[in-house]
């Protein structure tokens, strides 16, 4: 009999993964709070919530039986002319928690959809504004360098020109795209944006973390400036909040942590604690009235398959139930306290550099070749977390923590002292 490693070696292609020359992929057979356990028995500590989705831990049973129960009620319905309560009720609930005053939520499958909807939505509220004699001078987006909004071709344009887009930069739309900010190019910004404002149609953002970027953070008080002069002229702001929300930060929303709001919020990952895909472009009163028209043409004519999926919204609704228990928060600010005791702790150690931390995420470069996604250290480091049971996927040299709220003291000890193994083994070069 051929082992699942075997057959999964003839018929599956890997995301992010060159297949030539691959390392072995492990099977997983189930999961339990924060652990993953191979074939073999063996745990592995999830340090990094498989990819940013898992909130309160694996295969979660208060989770699993609310999915059972909907499956057994209703697995699916067009959401075009019909409805259902776990749509309704997961948008009444998440909508009053929405920093920004949101008032409509609009469903489609992942992070990649959820970015082009608000995308879209931010284009066609332009066209929509724009009298049939008229033209639309607003039709620039704006967008950071280093920013990552997912694969699909309009997710893909408004992101970072890197080594995930390189095959296809001539079939991607142009963006305006600038520096997140520091104190030495925020008037150079402010500038290009007093300019060129008026041809701005949108601006779109990861707030506070770039996360795919390498975990880069940029301080609140500056994207605030941003964001004031931004919507002086009436920019649609747009935060992809699909890493961020949830609590990764220490706020729900990373979006708490500023001032000015965005008129659209992006979500997923978290949004089903990790369980299924969804997604979520939640819009304010503005957007969505730009679109309420007798004119059939101004119709948003956009939707999947499996929009508002009952499951999947069924899996969204009891994850938010669970997050907002005390429970949880307070283990949000646990983390968040000793992610920020053990920062200071190896600030100044050799081996490494720039480390930062924000709520639940802790991150830092290995101080060793080229600052970038492939730098193949990370592999190596993947390798020795295991080693510890402990599974990290750093990007490259950019080694960072985002583990699941449900981690115990004894969990993230485990974590912070891999961390720490690899620093001293980078310290000493041996990495
Ligand atoms: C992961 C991610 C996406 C893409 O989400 P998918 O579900 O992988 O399509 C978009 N934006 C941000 C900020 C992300 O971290």
């Amino acid at each position: 009999m051929a082992t699942l490693k075997e057959r999964d070696e003839l018929v599956i292609w890997h995301p992010f993964t060159q297949q030539k020359n691959r390392l072995p992929v492990i099977p997983i057979v189930r999961g339990k709070g924060s652990w993953l356990y191979t074939d073999e028995g063996t745990g592995l500590l999830d340090a990094i919530s498989s990819w940013w989705v898992t909130l309160h831990g694996h295969a979660h049973p208060y989770i699993a039986e609310q999915l059972y129960q909907q499956a057994l009620q209703l697995e699916q319905v067009i959401f075009a002319g019909f409805t259902h309560e776990p749509a309704v009720a997961l948008a009444e609930q998440l909508l009053p928690l929405l920093p920004n005053a949101a008032k409509r939520v609009f469903y489609s499958d992942n992070g990649s959809t959820s970015t082009e909807v608000a995308i879209k939505m931010a284009l066609q509220y332009w066209w929509n504004l724009t009298p049939a004699d008229a033209t639309n001078e607003r039709n620039i987006i704006l967008a950071f360098n280093n920013s990552y909004h997912g694969d699909t071709f309009g997710a893909m344009s408004v992101s970072d020109r890197s080594v995930f887009t390189l095959a296809f930069h001539e079939k991607l739309f142009d963006v305006l795209f600038i520096d997140t900010p520091t104190n030495d190019n925020i008037a150079a910004t402010l500038d290009l944006i007093a300019e060129k404002g008026h041809q701005i149609a949108a601006f779109i953002y990861e707030p506070l973390v770039q996360g795919a970027g390498g975990l880069k953070m940029y301080p609140a008080s500056l994207l605030n400036q941003l964001l004031y002069a931004l919507q002086q002229q009436q920019i649609i702001c747009i935060a992809d909040e699909v890493m961020t929300g949830f609590g990764r930060t220490g706020q729900l929303f990373a979006s708490q942590h500023l001032t000015y709001q965005p008129d659209i919020i992006c979500l997923s990952k978290g949004l089903t604690g990790g369980t299924m895909a969804l997604g979520i472009t939640a819009c304010n009163q503005r957007i969505y009235d730009a679109f309420v028209n007798d004119d059939t043409y101004k119709t948003f004519f956009h939707g999947h398959s499996f929009t508002a999926n009952p499951l999947a919204c069924t899996a969204a609704l009891a994850s938010l139930h669970l997050l907002l228990q005390p429970e949880c928060l307070q283990q949000i600010a646990w983390i968040t306290e000793q992610n920020q005791l053990f920062a200071q702790q190896i600030d100044s150690l050799d081996g490494i550099k720039q480390v930062r931390t924000l709520g639940t995420i802790l991150a830092f470069e290995i101080d060793k070749g080229k600052d970038e996604y492939l730098n193949n250290i990370g592999t190596r480091i993947t390798q020795l977390g295991l080693t510890q049971q402990v599974y990290l996927r750093p990007l490259g040299n950019t080694v960072y923590i985002m583990p699941p709220y449900c981690c115990t003291p004894t969990e993230m000890q485990r974590i912070y002292q891999c961390l720490q193994t690899i620093i001293d083994y980078s310290a000493k070069g041996i990495l």
